[in-house]
């Protein structure tokens, strides 16, 4: 979809109201342009907005009023022309402290008239502040009033659900792109994403993730961006950490959906597989007074079969008694039963007290930092010289497996394709001393890492 084809919501109102503070509020840390508008000297702003999952465009129109002469109203009118003359809703901010005041009127008779749908906003509404101006407000004709704070976010998350209702043909959810699904048109296929990291917090019925999902984001001074968890059926919370944005699959939300249908067990394996297709890393939480459970190696199995980074959290660290011989009795499970996976990275910590919670995500960016690695086709040929040297190719049917070279194909997770005369043929555990040799040399623990088999001629 093009910017030209999304919804569009203008912010209107006089000045100060808290337009601008809205504006930044729904838009978030999403790349907010500035466009000129032809007809007005002043740039407007605009910027991209996602709400229960739907791309919306914001119009500010805050500022453009200093453009024209003329009474304040006049000046409103005349910026805000043609801005609500697009738009599929208006957003008509109020000051509830202030009250309504006779430009409030005035401005409010002009929008009924312009046949757009409006919505009231009693903005500066924190706590119980405004709610005779949000009363008063009835009288303006424009509906019930909404009363939110923009600058403390309350009441967000509420107008992001009345402003999806509100929009035409609002389809219900739409979905992720799975990271490693074919790309749209004009997208380079290998590049980087620019987007945040896409992290899925994942594991058994009281492994403690929605504890580590409040411990996260309590660290976390404000939550920003509209799907900073404001949004009532939300499936993704953004967080920062130093490298910039963490998006976070919400599988809390997941996990109410699923529990509609289906017994606990059950329920944690499917969110969890819906979950880790979204996301790039994925975080298993165990409860490490429990040790690994065979549910645990099974959700693991799934990670590594999609193609995603697993990072190992060792939760309920507090409540452990023998540390050490914790660690090693789940360190050791785990290298024996994910062989295909080893060094899968592992944080242990108490998401309850916080102790030990500030290392996961330096682990993830890691984790990740590992699952985009790529190997140039010399350094790779060189090593796989030697590899060939040091345990010829086997036979198959009485005949020597020619291989000939090998190149990296792509990352997320990295696959390689290795070519040679009937290469398809073979032996799974030649194939596993390669990629064991391939971690090993080029530093990729606990990824997967595919290699792709052509046979020539
Ligand atoms: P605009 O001119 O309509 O764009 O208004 P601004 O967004 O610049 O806000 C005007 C003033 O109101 C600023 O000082 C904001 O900090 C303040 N403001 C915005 N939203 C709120 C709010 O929810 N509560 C309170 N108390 N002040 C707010
Ligand atoms: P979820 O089902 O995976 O979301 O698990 P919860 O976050 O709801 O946690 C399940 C239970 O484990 C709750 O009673 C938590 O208080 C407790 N819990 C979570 N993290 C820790 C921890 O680090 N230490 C201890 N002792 N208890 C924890």
């Amino acid at each position: 979809m093009t910017s030209e084809n999304l919804p569009i919501v203008v912010i209107a109102g006089r000045p100060n109201v808290g337009k601008s503070t809205l504006f930044n509020r729904l838009v978030g840390r999403r790349q907010a342009l500035v466009s000129d508008q032809p007809g007005v000297t002043r740039d407007r702003k605009e910027g991209e907005a996602l709400m229960r999952g739907r791309r919306i465009r914001i119009i500010d129109t805050a500022g453009l009023e200093e453009a024209a002469p003329d009474t304040l109203f006049g000046r409103m009118r005349a910026s805000s022309e043609s801005a609500v003359s697009m738009a599929d809703l208006v957003l008509f901010c109020i000051d509830a402290r202030a009250g309504i005041t006779p430009t409030d009127a005035h401005f409010a008779n002009w929008l009924r008239r312009q046949n757009r749908p409006v919505m009231l906003i009693a903005n500066k509404a924190e706590g119980k502040a405004g709610t005779d101006a949000a009363l008063e407000a009835y009288s303006l004709g424009l509906g019930t009033p909404l009363a939110l704070s923009a600058e403390h976010g309350e009441g967000i998350s509420d107008l992001m659900g009345e402003i999806v209702d509100r929009l035409p043909h609002a389809p219900r959810e739409v979905r992720h792109r799975r990271r490693d699904e074919k790309p749209e048109e004009g997208e380079e296929q290998e590049e980087r994403p620019a987007g945040p990291l896409h992290l899925a917090i994942v594991g058994r019925p009281n492994a403690g993730k929605s504890t580590l999902l409040n411990c996260l984001l309590g660290e976390e001074r404000m939550i920003t961006g509209p799907e900073a968890g404001l949004t009532r059926d939300s499936i993704s919370v953004d967080l920062h950490d130093e490298h910039g944005p963490i998006r976070l699959v919400d599988t809390a939300g997941m996990r109410k959906r699923a529990r509609v249908e289906q017994h606990l067990e059950r329920m944690s394996v499917s969110a969890s597989i819906e979950a880790l297709k979204m996301a790039e890393v994925v975080v298993l939480t165990i409860d490490a007074t429990l040790g690994v459970h065979e549910q645990d190696l099974q959700i693991a199995r799934l990670i590594e079969k999609e193609g995603r980074a697993c990072v190992l959290a060792l939760n309920k660290w507090d409540a452990v008694e023998d540390r050490v011989a914790t660690r090693k009795a789940i360190s050791d499970r785990i290298e024996t039963s994910l062989a295909q996976v080893r060094g899968i990275p592992v944080v242990t910590f108490s998401a309850l007290t916080g102790a030990g919670v500030h290392r996961l995500l330096p682990a993830v960016r890691k984790a990740y930092e590992v699952w985009n690695s790529r190997v140039t086709t010399g350094e790779l040929n060189r090593w796989f010289e030697e590899m060939l040297d040091r345990h010829q190719p086997p036979l198959v049917d009485g005949r020597r497996l020619k291989l000939r070279y090998m190149t990296q194909v792509k990352a997320r997770p990295p696959t390689f394709l290795l070519f040679g005369t009937r290469a398809e043929m073979l032996p799974d555990a030649y194939k596993r001393y390669l990629v064991n040799g391939l971690r090993e040399t080029f530093h990729m623990p606990g990824v997967p890492i595919r290699i792709q088999l052509r046979g020539t001629k």
